[in-house]
């Protein structure tokens, strides 16, 4: 059989159980569509108590629950914000919708996320930040104790961007409720989806209230249409919270299918030097949202090679994130590393890595063969 025909293998795609359709389907039978809605409230609930967080704004994506996290941070024109340079450009385009100034931070070795070192360095550097946006890679909890500690010290604002890390656990508490913000995603590819979504979390109810506000167009209360301020349609619709709310229950198996995946990959490749799997963090839980594996820096065999090989079997894999301070639309902003004036870490890990299948879909069969493929790339 050739590539064409083959079933596709997905990178990370949609799984529904069924309980979807039942909240999508109360919402249609109360005529419930319009944006707002009781799915909303209890979604909104429902995340932030599996978070252990005090409120939830379901908005519609998760780059708008950053956006307004800035905003709600006081993030202004022509401030600092340090981000995670190894990561998706959602976690810094908001920066520059505020025309605020990103200040691209590498990773660190031991999680791929943020160094603290480097955060530090930037702290010192620029004296006027309001706020930090760090990311929780692949699902990974990053060095929360560090990153937190340095944000008190410095009293910046810090904004989990935890897009990728829902359900993720560090020292027995959520990714996303470290900082004074978290956000998550429920964007098609992510652990649990609504087809497209997100949400803003705190334990500052007041600020979280704000949000709703700016995010319904920032409607004075009153009879007439009355708006002090500019505003955002960044609300998420009853329809699309009750995807959510079918979803939410599952987080926990999607989770330990995800870690049968990586633990899959880790054991099938054990034998060969020259590959190693993205680290986790030992002070925590991941979700294990994508496996991903880097190549020896000597290793004949590249990534793209590995890439082909699996894509002319119809089954989807992807590069690393290429880092921020690579991307042609952020070259004008400044890159903190420890490493001297090189690349960084993510650079690195960029031209090393690659993110393998981890749909949690994937059919024992199927995992066997993406193994089989990936194998067949080295001599052994
Ligand atoms: C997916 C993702 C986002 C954005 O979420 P959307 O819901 O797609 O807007 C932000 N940051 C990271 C790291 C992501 O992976």
């Amino acid at each position: 059989m050739t590539g064409e025909n083959k079933k596709r293998i997905y990178l990370s795609s949609p799984t529904m159980h069924g309980e979807e359709k039942q909240f999508v389907k109360e919402a249609f039978d109360t005529n419930w569509i319009a944006p707002l809605g009781p799915h909303v409230n209890a979604f909104e609930e429902e995340v932030a108590s599996a978070a252990g967080s005090k409120s939830g704004a379901a908005l519609s994506s998760g780059t708008a629950a950053i956006h307004l996290a800035l905003k709600l941070a006081g993030v202004k024109a022509g401030d600092v914000v340090p981000v995670s340079d190894l990561t998706f450009s959602a976690s810094c385009n908001p920066i520059v919708y505020e025309k605020a100034v990103p200040v691209f931070i590498d990773s660190e070795p031991d999680t791929w996320n943020m160094c603290p070192e480097a955060l530090e360095r930037a702290l010192k550097m620029y004296p006027h930040i309001k706020a930090v946006v760090c990311v929780h890679l692949y699902g990974v909890p990053a060095k929360m104790e560090e990153l937190t500690g340095l944000c008190e010290r410095y009293g910046v604002t810090l904004i989990e961007d935890a897009a990728e890390s829902l359900g993720a656990v560090y020292r027995g508490r959520m990714t996303g409720t470290f900082g004074k913000f978290g956000i998550y995603s429920f964007n098609g590819n992510k652990i649990i989806t609504t087809s497209g979504g997100g949400m803003l979390i705190s334990d500052d109810e007041e600020a979280v209230a704000r949000a709703r506000f700016l995010a319904t167009q920032a409607r004075d209360p009153a009879r007439h249409y009355q708006h002090s301020e500019i505003g955002y349609n960044y609300r998420m619709s009853n329809v699309v919270a009750g995807i959510g709310r079918g979803q939410l229950p599952h987080l926990k198996e999607h989770i330990a299918r995800k870690k049968a995946i990586y633990e899959q990959y880790k054991t099938a490749f054990s034998d060969i030097p020259q590959i190693t799997m993205n680290p986790q963090n030992p002070q925590g839980e991941g979700n294990y949202w994508l496996s991903c594996l880097t190549l020896e820096e000597d290793c004949d065999v590249t990534p793209a090679q590995i890439m082909d090989a699996l894509e002319a079997e119809n089954i989807e894999c992807r590069p690393i994130w290429k880092p921020m301070h690579l991307q042609p639309v952020f070259r004008q902003y400044d890159f903190i590393t420890l490493r001297g004036k090189g690349e960084g870490l993510g650079a690195d890990i960029f031209h090393r890595g690659l993110c393998l299948p981890s749909d949690i879909k994937n059919t024992p069969e199927d995992m066997e063969n993406i193994i089989r493929i990936v194998r067949s790339q080295f001599r052994l």
